[in-house]
Parts: C-alpha cells; sequence; structure tokens
C-alpha cells in the first residue's frame, strides 16, 4: 500500500526525515514511572561544545582532589579536560539535535512485505543512576509499509539515543518509537540485551545477568509476529 506518490523508484534520493521533531513524548502517559524523553533542562543547548567542556573539566577536576589524587602527576594532569572532552563529543552527544542520523526512505520497490530484523547490533551507553556503562546487543525490526530504511540507519539510530545517559527501558522504548515514526509504521520491534557494570562491578556485583527489554508495537504484538521475531534473534545464541 502506497502512501505518498511522490517517492520514486530512484535509489539514493528520496525522502530525508529530520529526527529533531520526533514525537516520542507521546508515550509518557503509558509510562508514569519514567518519561520516555530524556529529561533535559530548558538550557540544554544554549551553550556550545566547547563551553561545557570548558565548565566540565574543572568540574571534574575537583571530584578527583576531593578523592585525594594529586594532579600534578603528570599520568592525571590532563584527566579532567580529557573527560570533558569525552563527556561532551563521543559518550553523551546524542544528547543534541544536530547530530540525530538523517534517516533516508526508500520506496519498497521489491514488495518484500515481511519482517525485516537486523540482530546483534552493538551498543554502548552508560547508566543515569551511576554514570558507568551499561552495553550489548539491540535487536530491531520493522514490517515495511511501503517504505524501506538503509540497514546502517537503524544502526545509526541506537547508537544516536546511545550516546546520552540512559535507562535501558527508556533506550529501548526511544528506539521503537523513532523507527515507528521514520517507518511510518507501528509495525516495529526493539529488543535489547544488555550487562550493566553498575550492577556486576559494583553493587551486588553479579556478573552473569542480563537485563532485557522489548518494544512490540502493531502487527509485533500478535503472537505469531512476536514469536517469529524472537526465534530470529534467538537470544540464547
Ligand atoms: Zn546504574
Amino acid at each position: 500500500m502506497k502512501q505518498k506518490e511522490t517517492l520514486s523508484t530512484t535509489p539514493l534520493k528520496e525522502q530525508h526525515i529530520d529526527l529533531s521533531n520526533l514525537l516520542i513524548e507521546e508515550m509518557g502517559d503509558e509510562h508514569k514511572a519514567s518519561s520516555v524523553e530524556t529529561p533535559l533542562r530548558a538550557d540544554a543547548f544554549d551553550t556550545t561544545d566547547e563551553e561545557k567542556i570548558a565548565a566540565i573539566a574543572p568540574h571534574f577536576k575537583a571530584i578527583m582532589e576531593i578523592l585525594g589524587m594529586d594532579l600534578r602527576d603528570d599520568s592525571l594532569k590532563g584527566t579532567p579536560l580529557r573527560v570533558a572532552k569525552m563527556y561532551v563529543k563521543e559518550l553523551f552527544q546524542g544528547f543534541t539535535p544536530v547530530n540525530m542520523p538523517s534517516m533516508t526512505l526508500f520506496e519498497n520497490k521489491f514488495q518484500y512485505n515481511e519482517m525485516l530484523v537486523e540482530k546483534n547490533i552493538n551498543f554502548y551507553t552508560n547508566c543515569e543512576h551511576h554514570f558507568v556503562p551499561f552495553f550489548g546487543k539491540a535487536h530491531v525490526a520493522y514490517i515495511s509499509s511501503g517504505k524501506v530504511i538503509g540497514l546502517s540507519k537503524l544502526n545509526r539510530l541506537v547508537e544516536y539515543f546511545s550516546k546520552r545517559p540512559q535507562v535501558q527501558e527508556r533506550l529501548t522504548m526511544q528506539i521503537g518509537k523513532a523507527l515507528q515514526t521514520v517507518l511510518q509504521t507501528q509495525d516495529v520491534a526493539v529488543m535489547m540485551d544488555a550487562k550493566h557494570l553498575c550492577v556486576s562491578s559494583r553493587g551486588v556485583k553479579d556478573d552473569s545477568s542480563n537485563t532485557i527489554t522489548s518494544f512490540f508495537g502493531g502487527k509485533f504484538q500478535e503472537e505469531k509476529r512476536k514469536m517469529e521475531f524472537l526465534k530470529y534473534i534467538d537470544i540464547n545464541e
């Protein structure tokens, strides 16, 4: 079922969707414990990356000094600025809408109407409660509504939402809702299987447990589709 006749069959020049206007806050009512939107201050983007790095470095330096470290040591003196840069330019660059990957859709000219599964997408993110990593595999699937997306874009979307302090439940929903918006279909599934360093390296120090979260939209809420998806990803592999 074609929705837009303006889409041509010419590859690589189709429809660019700006993800910065995603309407993902709709999920809020159903998940009262935590908004699907990352809690951000109104002035979150009033400062540049460089200003943020310059502001974070002395704070991190203060933490190290309070812990008793001697910042005059060659090995340590570069750490505050290094950490500040890593936060702003790498680990948490997924805050900034300008870093949203552009999403290019193509017409589903093969008329492939079964589910497409991209499994074992590696992701690294950081727990917003402890600021230590959690990481693992994301598995995403969709059933085309007439449009398809470049496979690497699925990885990019997972990466984008991973690059901010996260909780796994929210990360899973953000990816699912974003895919629904981009692909213009409810028929999207996401499953994430992760190890949390805040569970394994501290606290209960449980090294063997994994955390699994899922998002099933549209046809994926049907038992048959759900089971098919789970069979494909076979997370016990
Ligand atoms: Zn944690």
